[in-house]
Parts: C-alpha cells; sequence; structure tokens
C-alpha cells in the first residue's frame, strides 16, 4: 500500500544494511529491502491436513556477494513440548550463486529425522497435526561469505501455520482471490514481494483460486515495474497458470498518478487487471506521481485488452515529513474515472492488520510471534486508522454509498473489490518501518482479505466479468449472498435463472421482490447481525436464528411508492471471538448490490423481460395450475385489477402475441 522511495532514506539504508549482515563486499545496483534480501516464507493457513505446506526460500542479489555460497536450506517442526525436528535438509554443497535473484521451493521431506517422511508431501497429517492446530516452523538459510572468508551466514525465519477446514462456499461456481497483491516485481527500498513460484505453491492449500499481481508500475529506475520487468512477468505468469483456465494469477498493476492533475504533488493510486501493455505510474525519487489519473486511464482504455480499472484504497493516507504522501481519492478524482467506462469502482477493503510486533524489535521479523501463546504481542485499536484497517474500510463504503446513489436512472454500476496489498507475505507482512530503525511486521497476508467471485467457467475471463460486474462479495469470514431465488430450490444459483448480486432486476411499480439472504460460517464463529439496506438506508436487520454453519431466509420487499431506481446491498459482522493471540476480533462481509431498475408496468409481462410473449403464456398457464413458474412473478403487470394472475392474463397474451404476427 504504503510506498516511499527517498534519496535520504536510500544512503541511510544501505549503512544499515551493512551493519546488519556485515557482507556487503560491493554496493548492489540498488538498497535492499532491509530484513527482506534473505527471505522464508510458507501460507498462513492451509486447507485441511493433506494440504501441501509449501516453504519458499528467496534471496535477492544473490550475485552481489551478499551470500555468494549457498550452503543448505533447513526447515524445523518446533513441537509443543518445546522440542524440534528436522524436517528438511537440503544441501547445495557450497554453490557460488550468480543470478540476481533465487529462489527454491520445499514442497516434500528431505533428511528428515523422521525417515520414513522423506519423499512424502510436507502436510499437517504428515507432519501428526490435524484441523484446528496450528503447526510452528522454522526455516533457515545458510552460506559462506567471501568478506568474511570460510565464515559462516544462517538467517532464520519463524512460520505459524494455521490448519483449517476449506474456505466456506456457496458452490462451486464461487472462487476465491486476493484483487491486490504485490510479487517480487514490486522491489524497491521499501517493500519487495514473493518469487511466483512459491506463491503459486502455496494458493491452493490457501484456498485461493485466482489472485491478480498489482504490482508497482512507478517505472522508477530499476525498481519495480517498467517495460522490460513488465514482460518477464508476463513470461512467467505463462509459466505459472495452467493453460485451460489462465490462472491463478492475473496481471496487472498499481500505479501512482497525481492527486491533482498537473501537479507534481503526492499520490493516489490506481489498480488495473488486465492490461496487456505496460501502463507507466512514474513518481521521482520523493515518491511524488508524475503523470494524471485522466492520462492514465486513457492508458487503459487503449490498450488492446479490456482493462479492468478500480480506485485502490481509496480513502488511505499516509503523512510523512518530507515525501509525497498517498492521498484519499476526492471528489475530482472520482468525476475524472467515471468518464472512462473502464473504471468499474472502489477497492474499499485494504490490508487486514490487527495485530504488530512490538514496537522497536529489530529481530521481529525473524520471530514476531512473542506474545502471550506465541502469538502477536501488539492489538491495534479498531479506531486507528493509521493502523487496524476498519476506519478506512468503512470511509471506504461511505464514499461508495454515494458513487451508487449518484448512478442510479439510469444505473450506471460501481462495485467493490478487497484485496490483502501484500507484499510477497504469505505468512504475515514485514517491511521497512518508516522511521527506519525498525520492520514493521504485522499479521496481514496474502488472502485475509478475499473477493470471492461468481466465475462458474472457472477460467481468467469468468472472473474479471464478476468483478466488472460486482457477481462479488468481500469477506474476511464468512459468506454472504442476496438476490431472487426465481425457482425456490432455496439457493442463488443463477445459471438455473435466479438473480444474484452484480444483477440489475427491471421491476414495476408495485412488486414485491422476495429477498433471499443466504450465509456460511468460517472457523464456526457466529453471525451477529446482517443488514440489509436499499439505497442508503437500512431497512432490515437480523442474527440469524441458529449458529449452524449455514443458512439463508427470506424478506418480502416492497416497492410501492418507489418512483426511481434503486439497490439492495447487504452486510454482516460475527459475534466477537478470541484469537490465537488472546485478543478480541471479528469478520465481516460486503455484498455487491442487486440493483432494482424501474421501468413501466407492461400488461401481460409477467415475467418482466420487457415483451409480451409465449414465455409469459406458459408462466401464467403454470400459475394457474399451481404449478411454480420459475420467474419472478411481476404482479403489477396484471391485466385487470383483481391482483391475481389468472386465465385473463393468458388470454391478453396470446391475443398480443397473435396481434403481433
Ligand atoms: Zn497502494
Ligand atoms: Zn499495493
Amino acid at each position: 500500500m504504503k510506498k516511499v522511495i527517498l534519496k535520504i532514506l536510500t544512503l541511510t539504508l544501505s549503512v544499515l544494511f551493512t551493519l546488519s549482515n556485515s557482507v556487503s563486499a560491493k554496493t548492489p545496483r540498488y538498497p535492499n529491502t532491509y530484513s527482506k534480501d534473505f527471505m522464508a516464507d510458507a501460507p498462513w493457513r492451509v486447507q485441511g491436513k493433506t494440504a501441501k505446506i509449501p516453504v519458499g526460500f528467496f534471496i535477492k542479489d544473490s550475485d552481489y556477494n551478499d551470500l555468494p555460497d549457498l550452503n543448505s536450506v533447513e526447515i524445523y517442526l518446533l513441537k509443543k513440548d518445546g522440542t524440534q525436528e528436522k524436517i528438511y535438509y537440503h544441501s547445495f554443497g557450497g554453490i557460488r550463486l550468480s543470478q540476481v535473484y533465487w529462489e527454491w521451493v520445499a514442497e516434500n521431506f528431505e533428511n528428515a529425522e523422521n525417515t520414513t517422511l522423506n519423499g512424502k508431501p510436507i502436510t499437517a497429517e504428515n507432519l501428526g497435526y490435524d484441523v484446528g492446530d496450528v503447526i510452528e516452523l522454522k526455516a533457515y538459510i545458510r552460506g559462506s561469505d567471501q568478506w568474511w572468508q570460510g565464515g559462516s551466514f544462517s538467517i532464520s525465519r519463524r512460520l505459524r501455520v494455521f490448519v483449517e477446514n476449506p474456505f466456506p462456499k456457496p458452490d462451486s461456481d464461487w472462487l476465491y482471490g486476493d484483487a491486490h497483491y504485490h510479487t517480487r516485481y514490486t522491489t524497491n527500498v521499501y517493500e519487495y514481494g514473493a518469487g511466483m513460484a512459491t506463491i503459486r505453491a502455496s494458493l491452493g492449500s490457501l484456498g485461493l483460486d485466482w489472485v491478480t499481481t498489482t504490482d508497482h508500475a512507478s517505472n522508477y529506475s530499476w525498481y519495480d515495474l517498467n517495460e522490460s520487468r513488465w514482460g518477464q512477468l508476463k513470461n512467467e505468469i505463462a509459466e505459472f497458470n495452467d493453460p485451460t483456465s489462465d490462472l491463478p494469477f492475473i496481471i496487472g498493476e498499481e500505479i501512482a498518478c497525481e492527486p491533482v492533475a498537473g501537479t507534481d504533488k503526492d499520490v493516489i493510486h490506481l489498480l488495473t487487471y488486465n492490461n496487456d501493455s505496460f501502463i507507466p505510474g512514474t513518481i521521482n525519487s520523493l515518491n511524488d506521481a508524475l503523470l494524471s489519473l485522466e492520462s492514465r486511464l486513457a492508458e487503459t482504455e487503449s490498450d488492446s485488452n479490456n482493462v479492468l480499472a478500480f480506485a485502490a484504497h481509496p480513502s488511505d493516507t499516509t503523512d510523512i515529513f518530507g515525501v509525497g504522501d498517498i492521498r484519499v481519492w476526492s471528489d475530482t478524482n472520482f468525476q475524472t474515472a467515471m468518464k472512462f467506462q473502464n473504471f468499474y469502482g472502489l477497492e474499499v477493503w485494504n490490508t487486514r492488520k490487527t495485530m504488530s510486533s512490538t514496537p522497536g524489535g529489530n529481530l521481529d521479523h525473524i520471530n514476531p510471534f512473542t506474545g502471550a501463546n506465541g502469538g502477536w504481542i501488539t492489538k491495534e485499536s479498531e479506531g486507528d486508522s493509521g493502523n487496524h484497517f476498519l476506519p478506512n474500510l468503512e470511509a471506504a463504503i461511505s464514499k461508495w454509498i454515494i458513487l451508487l446513489e449518484n448512478n442510479l436512472n439510469p444505473i450506471r454500476k460501481v462495485v467493490i473489490n478487497g484485496g490483502s496489498d501484500a507484499h510477497g507475505d504469505l505468512n504475515y507482512f514485514s517491511n521497512m518501518g518508516f522511521n527506519l530503525e525498525r520492520l514493521d511486521t504485522n499479521d496481514n497476508a496474502i488472502g485475509k482479505v478475499r473477493t470471492l467471485v461468481y466465475a462458474p467457467e472457472h477460467n481468467k475471463n469468468s472472473v474479471l466479468d464478476a468483478l466488472q460486474n460486482g457477481n462479488s462479495i468481500i469477506t474476511d469470514g464468512p459468506t454472504l449472498l442476496i438476490g431472487v431465488d426465481v425457482n425456490n430450490d432455496e439457493k442463488l444459483v443463477r445459471k438455473e435463472g435466479d438473480f444474484i448480486i452484480g444483477d440489475i432486476i427491471p421491476v414495476q411499480n408495485p412488486d414485491v421482490i422476495p429477498l433471499m439472504i443466504s450465509w456460511q460460517l468460517y472457523n464456526n464463529i457466529p453471525i451477529q447481525t446482517i443488514n440489509i439496506y436499499m439505497g442508503d438506508e437500512k431497512i432490515y436487520e437480523f442474527r440469524p436464528q441458529s449458529d449452524a454453519e449455514h443458512g439463508y431466509t427470506e424478506i418480502q420487499i416492497s416497492l410501492e411508492n418507489k418512483q426511481l431506481d434503486s439497490y439492495l446491498r447487504a452486510e454482516c459482522i460475527t459475534d466477537t471471538f478470541v484469537n490465537y493471540s488472546g485478543f478480541s476480533d471479528r469478520y465481516r462481509a460486503y455484498t455487491n448490490p442487486v440493483w432494482l431498475q424501474l421501468s413501466d408496468t407492461m400488461k401481460g409481462d409477467i415475467d418482466g423481460n420487457r415483451s409480451v410473449d409465449m414465455r409469459d403464456t406458459i408462466s401464467i398457464l403454470k400459475i394457474v395450475a399451481g404449478m411454480n413458474p420459475e420467474i419472478l412473478i411481476r404482479k403489477s403487470n396484471e391485466v385487470g385489477t383483481d391482483g391475481k394472475i389468472g386465465i385473463e392474463e393468458a388470454v391478453y397474451t396470446l391475443k398480443v402475441i397473435s396481434e403481433m404476427k
């Protein structure tokens, strides 16, 4: 999210880096992200005891003598009784690394103390753990350096993996993803993402079906994305994606734009998905954007692909002395963006930071889990917009509602998505603190904020369609859907004719909309409240009657006296629960809207498709026969005034059809 490049900071950091590692024989071509030059990472959760637990190792700038001779990578299981057991040891025999970037992914036991495990996949089950358990690992990179001839080098990371049941899904047509994520193609003094092989190996176990690679497009010297690195990233994505689905990676960018057109001061961020060409988001050395939002969006529109553009973290701000700050998206910014048809909405939920490690603890990135129960030390205040995610999320939702209200009659969809904005950070988030004296580590990580999309084709285009049309929800826990269960099978299934979120339902005054609301719990945390909104007004609030894992209800929404288009949307919040670190927490979900498009009554158009045809006749006859017509009945399109759909309507429709011939 926050990106700072400072000349001053660069110099300081080189010093820090030298001191911290004592092995800087040559000056790196650009400063390393302190602490992220050697990394080990693993997913923060896995779905089920048989899911693989990949552990990735990265070395950045390995050709610049940070670690000329690589000896081994190792993984130890830290057992509940305080002992540790070697589960992985791979020797590299002191090879000299010559590449700029080096990555290794451990997926199977190797040289494990328990020799019966060797060759088997690293899973909770093979480690003797089950769903509900927490696996503690310690991963090492060991080598020797040139500077200290014969000297050895060892760096470790503590990693913690929750073994959970799969994320809840309404059905297999829905796919989970993270709509804001940084890979190793984000690489600057302040931030550094993860390697593609480790991400690829982790996504399935984590429960994510897709991830957008929204790396910074600052085009700043060697840093981040530029033309040539865009080409490299595309090649890597092609290598790692499943060719039949073009998933899990969806290429995109996070583009720095001027908050005020023509003024090189501060930045706002624009997310793009699916652009074919690299779109520069050039910044200067003080992190001020040099290109206007309008010009950036014009480039997205002229791209050969269908590019989706969204406002990134529209309510976040930074306030750092002397550098270009991140700014809130202003009304003017939104007016500019809405001139472009491929600007679809807002990334309202950015990051899920609720806990962090000790302020001032310089080794927190080595082991941030030093609180009670081996958890985090500090709970962030929910009112703190600089730390906890909640204030910025709520501010962004308020902004969204204004945009929704301003885009009715005619309806122009404005939709939301959410992402972790993690930089690598498969297990926990770490980057350099703004004060340069320490690392910030917190509990944000890939997929902690998720966008659940309706993508029945299970491919990239299907995911993009859902993101564009708002057939999606954002959540860090439960699922929540609203819609119209047209065929009354107690499920919302669009391919069976039901209306789901993101759909526009043509309605007539004074119809009644039977709105179905369905939900599923995450980790059995009960839902405390579900709120239903019509426009900017809350019209219904309830607590599910039971704490069963899933449930649904239907409410009747009268459109009487409604003169204009509107929309329905839902939010939910869970009961408070105590997390692994001993802190209280809650989960939330937000749906995109179902839009209600008001049109004049049309006699005989019982299914509301704006034409009187045989489908109406058949539906009417089914109603007369007491059968389910499997349509949303528009009673207001009756022919007489008896308030019933019957033979009179059937005769009328046949007459209309025959006259049309
Ligand atoms: Zn950002
Ligand atoms: Zn970002």
